[in-house]
């Protein structure tokens, strides 16, 4: 059978994995940890279960797609449920809101605790899906590093929305036009994080990340989000893929212009087609040390990373949901500290995510798992113990007078993950959540193709690679992928080495 050799178990490793075995190719995957996941790993703490990292789910019928496609039927794997409310908000100026799945629901919310005119919510809910039926088949579906997507009818709907696109205007003032409530403002900058961007420099474009959350909606998979990886590794080893963990891959073979196989310390295995789920900057550096390397992609500025507390918290919290945001006072200021000074706002907004909300045995009877993050910026040589310690104090502080309660003593546990962490556990460069920044109008240009133009049979998937980082593009990076490697049929077999 036709090998494949896939570097990483992240998420999107896992999806490429399922698509290229049910295109016919016998796939290995190649873990450096212990376990499946990446990012989108779980870890238990006295009795509290914690999602370590993504937390928002989106797009739900990207991971359904893979068991529909392999022949099965999704549910008998994986449940979710759609989430209504969505995210409660909180302002430090006591305001408070409930944004509801409901567009209408939102819209009326909005109006009566902040004051915007709900009509004015429901277009800028309209925009935002009009902005990503125009451009998601062509910037987020296709490879967009290839003559062909241009050629398609995909870029005349594109080209059909270009005033909309917001290619000349930031995502903030093109918010900040059409609302005057500064607070509804924030709400909607805040979309830009989910990229690990600046609103303030980030394209009007990315005002296409609401319509994912408002009109199709915020799911929790049943299980956590760990249940996603957990549920599609099943899937994935009754295709027969195989899962070698604790096996770092340490050299991409290549000879005559191919990617040939990969080596780890246990030896090499040969393969047709080789895929990188790893970080693409240490791809190159580390695995591809004699190749020459794309620099102005590798160079792009990275996304944002985080700073996590994960608390087991002694009491529960009737006035919190799942996803919970308190915001900042000055939130220009917030991202000038993340991209500018490369440190931490004193007065940072903080999110906190609480999964025992929907899932009882997450915490012990009475208590919460609190995951609570801060936006960071990626690791550029800061003292990272420093700032945790300044920093949780800010965020203890914050929500002690947000919530009127002194919230340290509820704390019984805790576990952090910072930017240094990230990168030592997942090899993400510099800890970065998402690859590089989408802070310029040409950064969706500038993302590594899914593909090596030097080196044949060398694929990339994954947050650092097109279409972008986050749970749904991983997934598109797959079926990308997936779309590009030949047919089984097609493929000379590497010579054994
Ligand atoms: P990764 O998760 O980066 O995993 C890569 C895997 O490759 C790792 O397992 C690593 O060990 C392995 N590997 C690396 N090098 C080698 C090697 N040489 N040999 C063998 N194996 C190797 N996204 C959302 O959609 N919603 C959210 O709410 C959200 N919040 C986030 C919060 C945090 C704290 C973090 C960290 C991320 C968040 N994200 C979120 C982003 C999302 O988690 C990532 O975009 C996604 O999980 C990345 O998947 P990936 O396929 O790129 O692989």
């Amino acid at each position: 059978m036709t090998k494949a050799a896939i570097i990483g178990s992240g998420i999107g490793g896992i999806a490429t994995a399922i698509r290229l075995a049910v295109k016919g190719y016998d796939v290995t995957v190649f873990e450096a940890n212990a376990s499946f996941g990446g990012k989108m790993h779980q870890f238990d703490l006295q009795g509290y279960r914690f999602d370590a990292g993504p937390s928002l789910f989106t797009l739900p019928h990207l991971v359904d797609e893979l068991f529909t496609l392999a022949g099965r039927n999704p549910s008998d794997y994986f449940t979710y449920t759609r989430l209504d409310p969505i995210t409660h908000y909180f302002w430090p100026d006591g305001s408070r809101l409930k944004a509801y799945a409901d567009a209408e629901a939102f819209a009326t919310e909005a109006e009566q605790q902040l004051g915007v005119k709900a009509q004015d919510v429901q277009e800028v809910l309209a925009r935002s899906a009009r902005l990503y039926q125009g451009t998601a088949d062509t910037f987020l579906h296709k490879s967009l590093h290839r003559l062909d997507t241009y050629l398609s009818a995909d870029v005349l709907k594109a080209l059909g929305c270009l005033s909309d696109l917001g290619l000349t205007t930031t995502m903030h003032d093109a918010n900040a036009k059409l609302f005057n409530d500064p607070r509804f403002v924030q709400l909607l900058d805040r979309f830009a994080t989910y990229n690990g961007s600046d609103p303030y420099q980030a394209p009007g474009t990315l005002n296409l990340i609401p319509h994912l959350e408002h009109n199709i909606g915020a799911f929790y998979p049943k299980g956590g989000i760990y249940s996603i990886a957990s549920s599609l590794v099943k899937l994935a080893e009754e295709l027969g893929v195989a899962f070698r963990y604790n096996e770092r891959v340490e050299r991409i073979v290549t000879q005559n212009g191919r990617a040939t196989g990969i080596e780890t310390s246990s030896g090499r295995y040969s393969a047709a087609v080789v895929v990188s789920n790893m970080d693409v900057v240490p791809t190159y550096r580390r695995l591809l040390p004699d190749q020459p390397a794309p620099e102005q992609t590798l160079q792009q500025p990275r996304s944002s990373s985080a700073l996590i507390y994960y608390w087991g918290i002694a009491r529960e919290f009737p006035e919190l949901h799942v996803h919970n945001i308190f915001f900042s006072q000055d939130y220009k200021k917030e991202f000038e500290h993340i991209f500018r000074h490369k440190s931490i706002s004193p007065d940072p907004t903080v999110y906190v995510n609480i999964t025992s909300k929907m899932e009882k045995s997450d915490a012990p009877a009475g208590c919460e798992n609190w995951f609570v993050m801060v936006n960071v910026p990626h690791h550029q040589g800061q003292d990272w113990e420093q700032l945790i310690g300044t920093t949780r104090q800010a965020v203890t502080d914050k929500l002690s007078r947000m919530l009127q309660t002194d919230i340290r003593q509820n704390i019984v546990c805790e576990q952090v993950l910072d930017p240094l962490l990230i990168e030592q556990q997942t090899s993400s460069y510099a800890g970065a959540l998402y690859g590089s920044s989408s802070n310029n109008r040409m950064a969706a240009f500038l993302r590594h193709p899914n593909f090596s133009s030097k080196l044949k049979g060398l694929y990339f998937c994954g947050g650092s690679v097109h279409p972008g980082g986050g749970i749904p593009l991983c997934l598109l990076s797959a079926r990308i992928v997936a779309n590009l490697a030949p047919a089984v049929t097609s493929v000379n077999e590497p010579k054994q080495h």
